[in-house]
């Protein structure tokens, strides 16, 4: 699921991103996710309730057997990462941390 940044980019991140390093995004080739559609990890605009909460239990059950767990949330917490499930924490479970980020 999680992408790598295209050969030969940038050498210079934008401020609050990891590096473009090849060695910052090897992790993604471990990820358990990494052939599984996107959708499971991301809400579509009109998805609430129930729906949702069944979404991102089957990505957290995912996330539970995911080598990169640890990288994965780390990531998402470092570069303040807003939507979608990441090292099986939801985007409601990370916003007190971005909220906290954004003081
Ligand atoms: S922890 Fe979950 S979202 Fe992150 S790489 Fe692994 S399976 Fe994908």
């Amino acid at each position: 699921m999680r992408r790598k940044p295209p050969a030969g980019a940038v050498s210079k991140a934008p401020e609050g991103l990891p590096s473009p390093l090849l060695e910052n995004w090897e992790w993604q080739d471990r990820a358990a996710c990494k052939d599984v559609n996107p959708e499971l990890f991301f809400a579509a605009e009109s998805e609430r309730g129930l729906r949702k909460r069944a979404r991102e239990l089957l990505a957290k059950s995912l996330c539970g057997t995911c080598p990169v767990r640890r990288e994965c949330a780390t990531h998402a917490a470092a570069v303040g990462e807003m939507y979608g499930v990441w090292g099986g924490v939801t985007e409601e479970e990370r916003e007190p941390a971005l909220h906290a980020r954004q003081r």
